[in-house]
């Protein structure tokens, strides 16, 4: 293929996309490259870059970014001509996006959308796994996972932030505070899993995290985001209590299979203090199965799929079994948010159920304020605009002592990946404050273009039932409606870009949710966009929140006078 007349090749002669290598580079630099300058657009095109940076994404080559096979575009055909529109289209248009596939592009208006997406939607008698694997064998679809088909994932510190507030709450209602001289038991390193070992140091504690693949334990090294590792549990053992003794944090991967580990330690009555899981148990074809190497998974896996997955769902039952016995036996245990306690049903074991899930036992609380895992990045890369950022967050919201350790800790552990970025969980009435600060900011100079966005585990973006909306005060756990209301609801309020997913987190058939991104350029439009999107955004989640009865969603309601109807 030639790439002369392509605008893409003003990027491919930047060194930003090596067609040859399929290597993406995230964009560090004030020159911009879109035909109309705008930021709205360049943004969105940066953002794309910087999730399928090899820094960023698990699996590039194949477009893949994290979760499994959470990808941030169909094909790289799809990619090329994504990239080509960007460059071209104007700032009146909207760029639609249908499972990664770039579909068309309707003139609307300056405050619309740049980009409208829907990932692996699928009509509800037909979504699940093996409908959604024939539709992807015929190149009709993708899986986005959450925050990688909407081009909002900013590596592992995204989800360092949400797994640091769950061990804290954690330790809050468990420990008196803190996970000193506690040991977490937990398991799988990956883009998300990779978070564990350094959110339980953060709280105090000390982490054994199973992991199959040495190159993902590697990794997390290698990102300052694990001590050290080893593949004997004894050794690992013997380590972790010399840090529990001394009161110390630290983590320890081990090398091995989840399944074989939990179920040696259960059956040697062995009890840790904490116990939960985030192998991509929500794919029976990414959970490695016990007894096979990750070679020999990804032989089988192509050659017999259903052997795979029978295997696969016996291993979790097994592994699921083990975690029941560490409850019984006193430890703390929790399903953290892939599923694996309804494959474990589905393998035949009746009381999978029997530990909560993570949003459930610790999250909704913040849910219940709108609160949520707000973010934002560089999109000249520039790593001073993220401390900027820093010492303003801190600076308004010094009362938030939680935010305000997790800032001082990020700024020490976190390694940025792609371009510079922060996470902090923000509520209802503080997220718009926060954009309008940014926008001035950008405007008077002091830091250049920002993008902010968030993960689809959010207040009011989604309907999961066995994660986001287990347990739901009033049963409304399975409808749907929300994150379809909260994503139509922020292309009203002038949102860059706005996506609707399905299947992200627990799998194809349990999930249905929505993400955005915006682009504060320093414009009085960005203004207008902040003020709007940064309202509704939340502010549908309180809703969602107050509709089901929750108290402290009902008092933010009458207190921040949100008009709502039926909410008496
Ligand atoms: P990933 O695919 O990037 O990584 C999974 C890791 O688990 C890999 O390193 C893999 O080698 C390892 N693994 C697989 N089977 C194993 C086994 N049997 N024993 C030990 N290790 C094994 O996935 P990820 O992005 O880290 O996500 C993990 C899970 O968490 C997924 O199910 C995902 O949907 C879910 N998730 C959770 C949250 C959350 O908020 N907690 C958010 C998004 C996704």
């Amino acid at each position: 293929m030639s790439y002369v007349f392509r605008p893409i090749q003003r990027l491919i002669e930047k060194g930003f996309y090596d067609p040859a290598t399929r290597t993406v580079r995230a964009i560090k630099t004030k020159e911009m490259f879109t035909d109309s300058r705008d930021w709205q657009i360049e943004g969105a095109l940066r953002m794309l870059f910087h999730v399928l940076d090899p820094d960023v994404a698990k699996d590039p080559k194949n477009l893949i970014v994290y979760g499994g096979t959470g990808k941030a575009c169909r094909n790289w055909e799809a990619f090329e001509a994504i990239v080509d529109t960007l460059l071209t289209m104007r700032s009146d248009e909207t760029l639609v996006i249908q499972s990664g596939k770039p579909v068309a592009v309707f003139e609307t208006h300056r405050l619309a959308p740049r980009i409208i997406m829907a990932n692996a939607l699928i009509v509800p008698k037909w979504a699940d796994w093996d409908y959604f694997r024939e539709l992807e064998t015929r190149g009709l679809t993708m899986f986005g996972q959450m925050t990688a088909g909407c081009w909002a994932y900013i590596g592992t510190q995204g989800i360092l932030q949400g797994t640091y507030e769950t061990f804290a709450f954690a330790a809050e209602k468990h420990f008196g505070g803190s996970l000193e001289g506690k040991l977490v038991l937990t398991a799988g390193l990956g883009e998300m899993g990779g978070a564990q070992p350094l959110a339980v140091k953060m709280n105090g504690g000390v982490a054994i995290v199973v992991e199959v693949d040495k190159k993902m334990i590697e990794r997390r090294i290698r990102f300052g985001y694990l001590d050290t590792w080893t593949d004997s549990l004894d050794r690992a053992l013997d380590l972790a209590h010399r840090y529990l003794e001394r009161g110390e944090g630290y983590s320890i991967g081990l090398l091995g299979n989840a399944s074989d580990i939990y179920w040696q330690l259960y059956k040697e009555g062995f009890k840790p203090d904490v116990v939960t899981d985030q192998t991509p148990a929500h794919d029976p074809l990414s959970y490695i199965p016990s007894g096979l190497s990750v070679e020999e998974a990804e032989i089988l896996r192509n050659k017999d799929p259903e052997k795979y997955k029978k295997m696969s769902m016996e291993s979790m039952r097994r592994q699921v079994e083990a975690m029941v016995g560490f409850m019984r036996r006193g430890s703390v245990v929790f399903e953290y948010g892939n599923n694996i306690r309804r494959m474990a049903y589905e393998a035949g074991y009746s009381e999978a159920f029997s530990f909560p899930g993570f949003v459930q036992a610790y999250i909704r609380p913040m849910f219940e304020e709108g609160r949520g895992p707000f973010r934002w990045a560089s999109l000249t890369g520039d790593p001073k605009d993220i401390e900027i950022l820093d010492d303003e967050v801190i600076e308004m919201f010094r009362h938030n002592k939680r935010l305000v350790r997790w800032i001082e800790n990020a700024r020490r552990f976190v390694k940025f990946q792609g371009l510079p970025s922060r996470v902090v969980w923000l509520g209802y009435g503080e997220r718009a404050a926060f954009g309008l600060k940014i926008n001035e900011l950008v405007r008077r100079g002091v830091i250049g273009p920002i993008w902010i966005g968030r993960d689809h585990l959010d207040s009011g973006s989604v309907a999961s039932p066995y994660r986001e909306t287990e347990g739901m005060k009033d049963g409304s756990d399975a409808i749907a409606d929300w994150p379809v209301l909260n994503a139509l609801l922020n292309a009203s309020a002038g949102a860059t870009w706005v996506c609707v997913h399905h299947g992200g987190g627990v799998g194809i058939g349990y999930s249905i949710h929505a993400g955005l991104g915006l682009v504060l350029d320093g414009t009085p439009e960005s203004d207008f966009r902040a003020k709007h999107v940064l309202t509704t955004d939340p502010g549908i989640g309180v809703i969602r929140h107050a509709d089901a009865g929750y108290e402290t969603s009902i008092r933010i309601v009458k207190e921040k006078n949100i008009k709502a109807p039926m909410i008496k």
